[in-house]
């Protein structure tokens, strides 16, 4: 289905590439880690407000939300949302390129530079089309997503309330640039961190016995963790535990009173999350217990998976091969990851469609992955993730 003419649209989206990527670049420079994206939500709403819409500020602190009201909109009126993520990371950029970060320390090393200018370019197309427009669309502007802290609140703060519908993407620097993938159900998996303390009796290191070790308690727990996976969970629904850290000890003759772990757990399901949350306390506790010492576990709400509907995904995927061609959208497993995005608030709020696009460099053997210093994305990704937008949000308010 095709809703404009394409070369029309393509029109439009070719005269905007110059300022899209100026925007990128400017944004590049300027990183905002999470809660004080102050520079940038000001472009944001100074951007939406010149278009005309009804804009919201300091939706979860530096949040913000643009309403665009269709004007071809009959009794009923839909809305779908768009959400992008606005946030950069701490990390030290080390590219080359000559608008890398100004602030040391802090780098848009995930592409949220592109999804901010991503969407308001989209916002610039759809506004000056609102006579054509036959519903409305909400632009949703998140800080925090890094540290999975800013889809909830916007969600309790009414950014999603009256839409239908939602969408976004991320950049993938893994994907070759001019792929578009797109798939129904998980997509992202949920994120959940671990927290243990193996409690024992500490004492001499050549008297053993006189004591309760938490280091062997420990090391039998990790082992005992990985058998949720292997022994417990179904081959065909991916899960994670990975422990990232150990802590005990202060000398090689001494056992120590306690173990500190900490880790984070995946999974596919709301159900298989909650089960792995409830087993992971019985084996660790079970073990110690079996060992003669104890363990607390803590496991602190992350971040749901991504789930994405199928009509909605359906609806993006057409928009993606009238914008790529069908032998550049991907479905299979490529789309998949382990990784967690709090988009998942959004598309557990109202059906939706997270997609990624390909921003890899073609040729070049330095591809790094997001949250490395190196990292970068292929601005020819912009214009794609752009147009793949704009016909879904058109094909939604058909
Ligand atoms: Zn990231
Ligand atoms: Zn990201």
């Amino acid at each position: 289905m095709s809703v404009f003419q394409s070369d029309t649209l393509k029109a439009d989206i070719d005269e905007r590439i110059p300022d899209l990527v100026a925007m990128r670049r400017d944004l590049h420079e300027h990183p905002e880690t999470a809660f004080e994206e102050v520079r940038t939500s000001n472009i944001v709403a100074q951007r939406l407000k010149a278009l005309n819409l009804e804009v919201q500020t300091g939706v979860a602190k530096t949040g913000v939300v643009g309403l665009l009201r269709g004007e071809a909109a009959g009794e009923q009126v839909r809305t779908i949302a768009i959400r992008a993520d606005m946030d950069a990371l701490p990390i030290l950029e080390q590219t080359e390129v000559d608008y890398r970060s100004q602030v040391d320390g802090k780098m848009h090393a995930c592409g949220h530079d592109g999804h901010t200018s991503i969407l308001l370019t989209v916002a610039d197309i759809l506004s000056r089309r609102r006579d054509e427009l036959k519903g409305n669309i909400k632009f949703i502007f998140q800080p925090a997503e890094e540290v999975v802290g800013g889809a909830e609140p916007m969600v309790k703060e009414g950014a999603i309330d009256g839409a239908d519908g939602v969408i976004g993407l991320h950049l993938i620097s893994g994907q070759p640039l001019g792929k578009v993938g797109v798939r129904s159900g998980t997509v992202f998996a949920s994120a959940d961190k671990l927290a243990l303390t193996v409690h024992g009796r500490g004492g001499h290191g050549g008297m053993p016995s006189t004591t309760v070790d938490p280091i062997v308690i420990a090391s039998h727990i990790i082992t005992a963790l990985q058998m949720l996976i292997s022994r417990e969970t179904l081959p065909f629904s991916p899960a994670v535990v990975t422990i990232g850290t150990i802590h005990g000890g202060t000398a090689s003759n001494i056992i120590p009173e306690t173990v500190e772990l900490t880790g984070t757990m995946r999974a596919w399901s709301a159900e298989h999350r909650a089960y792995l949350t409830r087993r992971i306390q019985e084996v660790a506790s079970g073990v110690a217990m079996a060992l003669g010492g104890s363990c607390d576990v803590r496991v602190f709400d992350g971040c749901p998976a991504c789930v994405n509907d199928e009509q909605m995904t359906a609806l993006v995927h057409q928009a993606a091969i009238d914008a790529v061609g069908e032998e550049n959208v991907l479905v299979g497993e490529s789309v998949l990851t382990t990784g967690a995005d709090d988009m998942a608030y959004f598309l557990n709020a109202v059906p939706g469609c997270y997609f990624i696009v390909g921003a890899g460099e073609e040729e070049k053997g330095s591809i790094y992955p997001h949250h490395h210093p190196r990292f970068n994305i292929n601005e020819g990704a912009l214009p794609i993730a752009v147009e793949t937008l704009v016909r879904s949000a058109l094909a939604f308010l058909q």
